[in-house]
């Protein structure tokens, strides 16, 4: 930082350290992007400051922001000249010209973000707190540096933001903040969906999302990018029968999986994992309310969910959907008299991603009653015993059946069909359930039995060894 000073001394301009650095080094919190702003020319000043360095990056400019960056070691600094930004109603385009150091802190989203201080040759200067961002940091408050309204309506992203802080750093959103964002929250409309996700992973990645996510319903925003969490809201009573609130018990799924892994997919996965419940939804006379089906429904939201959102649509949705299809599968496995045959199929059906199934399952678990919550996880503790012992002797995680598609073709010397299909389908059966052991001789075997009984007989095979 002392090279920042010395050269910025040496051009005669004010350099300060702001925003996000400013306030995670005061909360103590890892931060490696460094704002470094001047009240003059921001790339000018990185140009210099880079010669200066022994390992320096190069200065990559953004023309269009007027900003400079280099990467220094570890470190990221990020040099911006002071702005001042006038918003025109209806335009998102502000329109930026040269400010003061004041200028600039007035456009920053909330009070903890408006810090600065300088940066001097002989180290950290001068504090600047215009809006009492110390304070507000000390209590933990959210609170926007000018009227609430004037800070969401120039850019709505400020909205989530404030949320994400929120849940990030577990800060209060002061009322009049709050209210300001739920007076504003259909301006998110015009936000694009790039951004919206970028604030949303934050969220997910925090320790306790709950928080972001009870915001976002209260603010009234989630409706406009998760409408299918929103649907979750709700007790319906029918008969004096009630059922859960799916929205609460989903957040407490998705707070007690974070407990156990930072894993933001599998975090994804307890977030939608009853996703599919209000289309499935029914009263049954006999049954109360019932959701039958709905992690197949839920499975199959899946991908337009992730599509919506921008999200990445390869392995990372592929493992959400099959968490979703499967989390009731480990359930039945609890049951006493479970078969090796049913531990079989779901090792086979899971392979990688067991492990995660489990730990899904066993954050599904959110009974008030302390005793119950106790004993479901303690027959966990059993099922994870069992799919050790299935696994160590059958070797099915991660298993492609012995007999192949063109093994079967070539030993009955016939072309692709319906048969091909059944004769390999059969034997991946009664492998599962344990009516052959899970070895190529045996496969082969009733490969010939189940062929034969469709007609099919083995090609002379002498000349092939
Ligand atoms: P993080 O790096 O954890 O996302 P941050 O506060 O550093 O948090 P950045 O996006 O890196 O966020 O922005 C750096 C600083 O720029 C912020 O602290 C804030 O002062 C200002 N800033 C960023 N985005 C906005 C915005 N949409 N509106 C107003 N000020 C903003
Ligand atoms: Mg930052």
């Amino acid at each position: 930082m002392q090279v920042v000073g010395k050269v910025s001394e040496k051009m005669g301009i004010d350099a300060y350290l702001v925003g996000g650095y400013v306030r995670d080094k005061l909360l103590n919190r890892p931060s490696k992007d460094i704002d470094i702003l001047c009240v003059g020319n921001g790339i000018e000043l990185a140009e210099n400051v880079c010669r200066e360095f022994k390992r320096c990056s190069g200065v990559t400019v953004f023309k269009k922001f007027g900003t400079a960056m280099l990467k220094t070691g570890d470190f990221e600094l990020e040099f911006v000249g002071a702005r001042k930004e006038s918003y025109v109603r209806h335009s998102r385009k502000p329109k930026v010209e040269k400010g003061s150091l004041r200028d600039d802190l007035l456009r920053r989203d909330f009070t903890i973000n408006a810090l600065a201080v300088k940066i001097e040759e002989k180290g950290l200067g001068e504090w600047v707190d215009l809006f009492g961002g110390l304070e507000d940091l000390k209590h933990g408050w959210i609170r926007t540096p000018v009227d609430p309204a004037e800070t969401f309506s120039d850019d709505p992203l400020r909205m989530l933001r404030a949320i994400r802080f929120a849940t990030q750093l577990e800060f209060e959103i002061r009322d009049e903040t709050f209210l300001g964002i739920q007076a504003s929250s259909e301006r998110i409309k015009i936000i694009s969906t790039e951004r919206i996700t970028a604030e949303l992973q934050k969220i997910m990645a925090s320790d306790q999302p709950s928080r972001g996510f009870i915001l976002l319903d209260k603010s009234h925003l989630l409706p406009h990018f998760l409408p299918e969490i929103s649907a979750l809201k709700g007790a319906e009573k029918k008969d004096g029968i009630g059922h859960k609130d799916n929205f609460y018990h989903t957040l407490e799924v998705l707070d007690r999986l974070a407990e156990k892994s930072d894993d933001i997919w599998l975090r994804w996965a307890a977030l939608l994992h009853d996703v599919g419940k209000p289309k499935t939804k029914r009263f049954e006379k006999d049954h109360g309310w019932t959701f039958h089906g709905h992690e197949v429904v839920g499975a199959r939201m899946v991908p337009r969910i992730f599509r919506r959102l921008k999200l990445p649509t390869g392995k990372e949705m592929k493992f959400v959907e099959k968490l979703v299809a499967l989390h009731l599968r480990p359930i039945s496995l609890t049951k006493e008299e479970t078969s090796d045959s049913a531990v079989r199929r779901l090792l086979f059906d899971a392979g990688d991603h067991i492990e995660d199934l489990l730990l899904l399952c066993e954050a599904d678990i959110t009974s008030k009653n302390k005793e119950k919550v106790k004993r479901f996880l303690e027959n966990y503790i059993r099922v994870r015993q069992r799919i050790k012992e299935v696994e160590e002797r059958d070797r099915i995680r991660n298993w492609q059946p012995p007999i192949t598609g063109d093994l079967i073709m070539e030993t009955f010397g016939i072309k692709p069909s319906e048969k091909v299909g059944m004769i390999k389908e059969s034997i991946k059966e009664a492998i599962l359930d344990g009516e052959i052991p899970n070895d190529k001789k045996a496969a082969f075997e009733l490969m010939i039995e189940r062929g034969k009984a469709l007609g099919l007989e083995p090609v002379d095979r002498v000349n092939k060894s």
